[in-house]
């Protein structure tokens, strides 16, 4: 494309809210095969409230929950915002971030441990009772966390975190251009697929941490767009052919990317593949 209809294209771009911070970002999506979304904040509002406590026999509902909240202060997670906001939590002395895990506190003299079963896991906590509900959750769509007092664990907590309006038809949209549309996310399996589902997503990888995202995105090929709004998203963005962040999101990720949505719609993916396949065709 000549740097005329390069400039063109990009200032009708960023008329309709998604900006090009490299204009040969503009050519390079004409090559892209595949877009892979990050899930929260991403395809979904990033905003999830606590929709199920399931607790373990004997466990105290009032105390999990003020330990627990007490224990996700120091979080800026949204899951740790859901938990901090369902409930008033007791301060914590002394505070750790796993991140792509959960998260390690000490409360009113006790161990905390909240996240995924991977962090359990490592902490020998044995959560037999609570995989029944774990499961159920998430086939929900939701994310479960379990949470652990002293070595124990004493309940699963769900946030529920609603999917962004227009992401079914930006998929579709995608689908229509002929692109394989994919999800790479830190979330649970379960959570992912059945979200996964809703949008019509055809590929999941679940269960990453923040460096996994790179050897997802770098797995799906060289004409990979990745689409993220987290500080975990950032290398991906980088390693991506053509990184698009969600403006709404994380200044690390918008620094990273090479396209910004301003107002944080997934269809402005479709709006920046349009515009550089009219670039394109107005040169020929
Ligand atoms: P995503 O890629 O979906 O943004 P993350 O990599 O941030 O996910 O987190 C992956 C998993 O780690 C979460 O699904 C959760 O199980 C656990 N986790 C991370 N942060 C927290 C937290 N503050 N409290 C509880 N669990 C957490
Ligand atoms: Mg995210």
């Amino acid at each position: 494309a000549t740097p005329t209809s390069i400039m063109v294209g990009t200032g009708r771009a960023a008329e309709l809210g998604v900006l090009f911070r490299k204009g040969d970002a503009l050519q390079a999506l004409q090559g892209a095969r595949v877009v892979a979304f990050d899930k929260t904040g991403t395809l979904t509002e990033g905003k999830p409230r606590l929709t199920d406590v399931a607790l373990a026999p004997g466990a105290d509902r009032a105390t999990v929950l003020r330990l627990a909240a007490g224990a996700e202060a120091g979080s800026e997670h949204p899951i740790a915002r859901a938990i901090t906001s369902a409930a008033p939590g007791a301060a914590a002395e002394t505070f750790e971030a796993l991140p792509g895990k959960g998260i390690m506190a000490r409360v009113e003299g006790r161990d905390i441990l909240i996240g995924a079963p991977r962090l359990m896991d490592e902490n020998d906590v044995i959560y037999s009772d609570l995989e029944t509900e774990y499961r159920a959750l998430a086939g929900q769509g939701k994310t479960p966390v379990i949470v652990a007092v002293d070595g124990v664990a004493k309940a699963v907590l769900a946030v529920s975190d609603p999917i962004k309006p227009s992401a079914v038809k930006a998929v579709q949209r995608l689908h229509q251009m002929g692109l394989k549309v994919a999800m790479i996310t830190g979330d649970a399996q379960g959570t992912a697929d059945a979200i996964a589902a809703q949008i019509g997503i055809d590929q999941v990888t679940a269960g990453v941490l923040p460096a996994g995202k790179i050897d997802a995105v770098k797995s799906l090929g060289r004409d990979v767009v990745f689409v993220g709004d987290g500080i975990n998203d950032a290398p991906a963005l980088a390693a991506a052919g053509v990184g698009i962040a969600i403006g709404t999101g994380t200044d690390v990720a918008i620094e990273a990317a090479d396209v910004v949505l301003i107002s944080g719609d997934p269809m402005g993916v479709v709006t920046a593949l349009q515009i550089s396949r009219q670039v394109l065709r107005n040169i020929k």
